[in-house]
């Protein structure tokens, strides 16, 4: 849904309201304390009474809204531009496009991408997958000389963050993609993600990384490329559909987000997932509503 779908369809805040209790109770509510269905509609407010435990409760109890002082409006403006924002969009430049101060926006922005993260399918992933790790931030000296050299060819200068810090990634050709920062690049960090995410039927990609090594023990087929040797693809075999992620996403956030801090930069990852594992489905728009109401999110 675009911005102008959004101020068509939710200049109130009933308007809102209705739509959210549409997507998760199917406009039959349930009180989020004793799940019972049997409640009334409190005179002239947006609240629930139920009949049964006597709480009261609205459609936005335990989800990523609770407590907002905001416009639903606002959030739902936030989340059109944030999903059509393809480079990321700064917490500076959505306040100003929604109207509020940059410590709300970015507020905003940390609840949104927590809805981002939760709820993925859990299909493991299948097929030929990419598999590369990359380092967002920090001093050069330690980069690899590849590393250095994209770097440089990318035209990229980040200063916001004192250390590097490791990224591992797995790409299905399929088309979805799977980030998780890591403590340190190696076998012990990387290969206990590959086994939550990857069918052991797939046939992996790799460089010829030490971390990698011994998975063609425990998965169909493991391509090493020797990348030192200048070999980047061999037939179908590459890992050239997750390096141009890697400079999409950087663009994004040395562009957008100039003190991503360690802390939050799993977060910032979860965001470019999302986007990119949803990139062609009409309705992301609520489907990460849907996510913003799962109780589970915060
Ligand atoms: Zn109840």
């Amino acid at each position: 849904m675009n911005v102008s779908e959004v101020f068509t369809r939710f200049s109130s805040q009933e308007s809102c309201i209705q739509y959210l209790e549409g997507l998760r109770w199917q406009n039959e509510p349930e009180c989020p304390y004793c799940k019972s269905k049997q409640s009334s509609q409190r005179k002239d407010t947006q609240r629930h009474q139920c009949n049964n435990c006597n709480s009261s409760y609205s459609v936005l109890v335990g989800t990523i809204f609770e407590d907002t002082k905001l416009p639903l409006f606002k959030w739902f403006l936030a989340i059109s531009l944030m999903l059509n924002a393809k480079k990321g969009l700064s917490a500076l430049q959505l306040g100003r496009d929604i109207g509020v101060n940059r410590k709300t926006a970015w507020y905003l922005q940390m609840r949104i991408r927590k809805a981002m993260q939760g709820g993925d399918d859990n299909e493991l992933f299948k097929g030929i997958v990419e598999i590369d790790e990359t380092y967002i931030g920090g001093a050069q000296r330690n980069h690899s000389r590849q590393k250095r050299q994209e770097r440089r060819e990318s035209g990229l200068n980040f200063t916001g963050m004192q250390h590097k810090q490791a990224v591992i990634g797995l790409l299905e050709r399929a088309g979805r993609i799977k980030l998780e920062v890591l403590e340190k690049a190696h076998g012990k960090t990387i290969k206990p993600i590959i086994g939550q995410t990857v069918s052991k039927e797939a046939s992996l990609v790799t460089d010829g990384f030490g971390g990698y090594s011994g998975l063609g023990k425990t998965y169909k087929e493991h391509q090493v490329l020797n990348k030192e040797k200048e070999e980047y693809v061999r037939g179908e075999y590459h890992t050239n559909t997750l390096e141009g992620f890697w400079t999409l996403l950087k663009r994004g956030i040395y562009g957008q987000y100039h003190k991503v801090s360690i802390r939050h930069l799993q977060s910032y990852l979860n965001e470019f997932t999302f986007k990119y594992n949803h990139r062609a489905n009409k309705s992301n728009f609520d489907l990460l509503l849907n996510r913003s109401l799962m109780p589970t999110v915060l």
